[in-house]
């Protein structure tokens, strides 16, 4: 019969090409199409972080961002001045402080009586960053005359990122690494950066990122905290100069930016948020989880966490039993939370928002191809795709078109009996897939 070889024709035909089907592809939100992202990151670089924190992290194979002081390491550039020498400054410092001489003066001031005076520095910091600018002179005043005076520089603050115990190596850091977490730059002595003139400024943001990059390698100089969670905007100005990525500030247009100070329910309608919560001594459990669980009701929230001192060594400490119980916490949400160090999901978002993803259907295969704009240096994090099947595919094969490998890939059922299926592809390669039985 000649009718039935002619349908069959006809069949074959419309199931390669079929009109209904255009072989949509997304780049899903989060990567493994998880409904939130999660990043613990750590300040200060605390010893007990690394020695009592790492091997539980390790246990659950969370990986972290440790936010590391490199002049505390030791072969680092160590914290110093630039400028005229002290002993001028201090001689003129009978004149008072104005805003000519201020960033001088507050950037010498923490170099003199062995460092003893560093408390007026920050306070000068923390008052300028609020706009009282003349209370912040007032207080490099106040500590320039004890100086000369030759009193000893009453401070009352406890530096928490200062003591003896934090022996912590590029060694140690190299490992931590291969173990998977990040380490990023916390700069060289963790100075208040807003009072400090450009020059002092750039040595700690340079100073600090040549070291990491000399002992650890370009990659770990992608992500960098400045100190006090500061985003004033000289400082933050500079900063991205030095740093592709900022914990403090990230100036992407798709991303709403809470800090861990603020008091905003983030319920924001951008594409992503960046909601910071800080983990104090008081804060409890209840509240730690309460984060994770709403970050999984928006799917656009990315929490991310900072923590400060472990077991009594360094500011607001937490011990690490406690520490444990959360990250436990945060380990049994792990089918729904991408938990991904602070560079990963940066780069993440980053190449969501410039990649190009083409997709077609042809001869019964359909080409995937993703490009991307980025320096593929750094932007090389596979992105995740999901691409609807044709009706009847019910099992696909994904291959790379360069390596020939077969890409592992999850199936899920979409609606009216079609399957969806996610894969992950790096910016800049294209894949196959093909109906496999
Ligand atoms: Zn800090």
């Amino acid at each position: 019969m000649i009718i039935p070889f002619f349908s069959l024709a006809l069949f074959n035909c419309s199931t390669k090409n079929d009109p209904n089907y255009d072989a949509s592809t997304t780049i899903v939100k989060w990567q493994n199409d998880k409904k939130s992202a999660v990043t613990i990151s750590f300040d200060d670089g605390l010893i007990n972080q690394f020695t009592s924190t790492i091997p539980v992290l390790n246990q659950l194979q969370l990986p972290a961002t440790f936010y590391v002081i490199t002049g505390k390491i030791p072969g680092a550039g160590k914290p110093k001045f630039i400028g005229r020498p002290l002993a001028d400054i201090l001689k003129e410092s009978v004149s008072p402080t104005t805003s000519e001489n201020f960033f001088e003066r507050a950037s010498a001031i923490g170099f003199y009586d062995e460092g003893r005076a560093i408390g007026y520095h920050t306070r000068a910091g923390e008052l300028l960053e609020r706009g009282q600018e003349e209370a912040a002179m007032k207080v490099i005043d106040d500590g320039f005359e004890i100086l000369r005076t030759g009193k000893p520089s009453k401070i009352n603050d406890i530096i928490y990122h200062v003591n003896d115990v934090d022996t912590t190596t590029w060694d140690d850091l190299k490992k931590y690494i291969a173990d998977g977490h990040e380490i990023g730059s916390h700069t060289v002595s963790h100075p208040r950066l807003s009072v400090l003139d450009s020059a002092n400024m750039f040595y700690e943001l340079i100073q600090s990122k040549n070291d990491i990059e000399r002992y650890l390698g370009k990659e770990a100089t992608f992500s960098a905290e400045c100190p006090y969670g500061t985003e004033y905007p000289r400082v933050m100005e500079a900063a991205r100069l030095v740093y592709p990525s900022l914990r403090n500030r990230l100036f992407n247009e798709d991303v709403e930016e809470f800090n861990r100070g603020s008091q905003e329910i983030p319920l924001a309608n951008t594409e992503y948020i960046q909601w910071q919560r800080g983990i104090l001594t008081n804060t409890t459990e209840d509240v730690m989880e309460s984060w994770v669980d709403s970050s999984l009701v928006h799917n656009n929230r990315w929490l991310v966490l900072v923590i400060h001192g472990v077991d009594g060594i360094g500011w607001e400490s937490k011990s690490t039993q406690q520490l444990e119980t959360y990250f436990k916490y945060i380990k049994s949400k792990e089918d729904q939370v991408w938990v991904a160090t602070f560079a990963d999901v940066v780069k993440y978002i980053r190449e969501r928002e410039n990649a190009k993803v083409e997709s077609f259907f042809d001869n019964g295969q359909i080409k995937i191809s993703l490009s991307s704009t980025l320096d593929p240096e750094w932007y090389h994090l596979p992105l995740t795709l999901k691409t609807l099947l044709p009706k009847n595919w019910e099992k696909a094969t994904i291959t790379d078109n360069e390596t020939g490998e077969i890409i592992s890939s999850t199936l899920i059922s979409s609606e009216n009996e079609t399957f969806s299926i996610v894969y992950p592809v790096i910016p800049g390669k294209s894949v196959t897939i093909k109906k496999s039985n």
